[in-house]
């Protein structure tokens, strides 16, 4: 253990040399749904520890000394969340860190990885009475903004989009497609509603109202497509005097991000993954499994063009951005191939290396900036 401790150390320390930081893997287990108990369902997923999930194709109860005796194989993440965990403490120990860094003028991406029926959904959007992610995300953001600034020199804007089947719509206000254009921002959905935020409370309305927009199956009625990709950003834009009382805008992004369900679409190897991708099954997750492959193994070449999917998040994936992946599983043994698929990706996507995120700020001259409140500047900086 001493010794994993010192690997894990000089690890950190050459990834700071190279301006190199890791992607967070998390695991979060949902509990056995109604369903599941009425067909029978064996409980195959075990969460040891904070850390270390326990998964088993023939488990029978959630005696994990019991598991432990049948054949199955441990995973570590950076946190393994249980099922009786709240929603409070799924934000807190995924991206609550984020929040923060994006009000400092970082990007950050949050995203939710599973079969569906897994919780993805509930993860990041979660429902009125038991808000998700996205929702506890903006709340804190607001919240600690009011801490800090009595003037209103920050500035959020919302978008929320959808991919499905390789077009790109806007869910705050549906119509045509949209089209992805590259700046030197990045990429970017040309003309996408930016919908401008003061409260909370509005937001989770307006959320609700735009997942009604996701794009449903016509031979799934009323369920929200398990092959649509919801994407919310969140933009933070912040004004600050430096000590030369030049005024610098910050702006910082916060992406959360709801993925189709990874089952099928994920093939654990090549062969499988080439013959799948003849059967245009959800391109866009295919070419997500591409580019960690590709990332993983450091190759030049990176595949973000192959799906809009991964051209929106290229940067998160390989640009300067604190990024985390949850990954969303269910206990019951009726899924176990699809557990095994999710964490096998889980697994590896924390071997994908993101550049050190860096602030993004620009130094403004604009006589109206000026005009910002110094007393609430002086104390920014001395916060600094
Ligand atoms: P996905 O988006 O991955 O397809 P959902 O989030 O829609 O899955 O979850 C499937 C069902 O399980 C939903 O009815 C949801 O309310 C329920 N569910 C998921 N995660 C949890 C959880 N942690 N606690 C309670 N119910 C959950
Ligand atoms: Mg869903």
């Amino acid at each position: 253990n001493g010794r994993k401790t010192a690997v894990a150390r000089k690890l950190s320390m050459e990834m700071e040399e190279k301006n190199e930081s890791r992607i967070l893997v998390f695991v979060r287990l949902r509990p056995m749904s109604k369903k599941e108990k009425e067909v029978g369902s064996r409980c195959c997923v075990k969460i040891v520890n904070k850390k270390d999930v326990y998964l088993t194709e023939f488990g029978n109860e959630n005696d994990y000394l019991r598991l432990k005796r049948l054949k199955g194989r441990h995973f570590t993440f950076d946190a393994s969340i249980p099922d009786s965990s709240t929603q409070y403490e799924v934000y807190t120990t995924t991206t609550a860190e984020l929040v923060e860094a994006v009000l400092q003028g970082r990007n950050g991406s949050v995203f939710c990885y599973g079969a569906t029926g897994a919780g993805k959904t509930h993860t990041m959007l979660g429902t009125i009475d038991n808000p998700g992610v996205m929702v506890l995300a903006i709340k804190d953001l607001f919240a600690k903004i009011r801490q800090r600034s009595f003037d209103g020199n920050h500035v959020v804007h919302l978008s929320y989009l959808e991919v499905y089947n390789e077009t790109v719509r806007d869910l705050l206000s549906p119509g045509r497609p949209l089209v992805l254009r590259e700046d030197k921002q990045g990429i970017a959905a040309a003309g996408l509603t930016q919908y401008r935020a003061y409260s909370t409370d509005e937001v989770m309305a307006l959320l609700q109202r735009g997942n009604q927009n996701r794009t449903t199956e016509p031979t799934r009625a009323n369920e929200t497509s398990s092959r649509s990709h919801a994407i919310l950003q969140v933009v933070v834009e912040y004004r600050v005097k430096d000590v030369s009382m030049n005024v610098i805008n910050r702006v910082g992004k916060l992406s959360l991000i709801d993925l189709a369900g990874s089952e099928r679409a994920l093939a654990t190897d090549q062969r499988t993954l080439r013959s799948l991708e003849g059967a245009n099954i959800n391109r866009s997750l295919l070419a997500l499994s591409s580019c960690i492959n590709a990332l993983v193994e450091r190759k030049k070449h990176i595949p973000y063009r192959n799906s809009k999917l991964t051209q929106l998040l290229k940067d998160s994936l390989g640009g300067a951005c604190n990024t985390v992946m949850i990954a969303n599983i269910s206990p019951s043994n009726v899924s176990f191939g699809e557990t095994q698929n999710t964490l096998h990706w889980a697994d590896r996507a924390k071997e994908i290396r993101t550049k050190t995120c860096e602030t993004n700020e620009e130094v403004l001259e604009l006589p109206e900036a000026r005009a910002v409140d110094q007393t609430n500047l002086v104390l920014e900086l001395q916060k600094e």
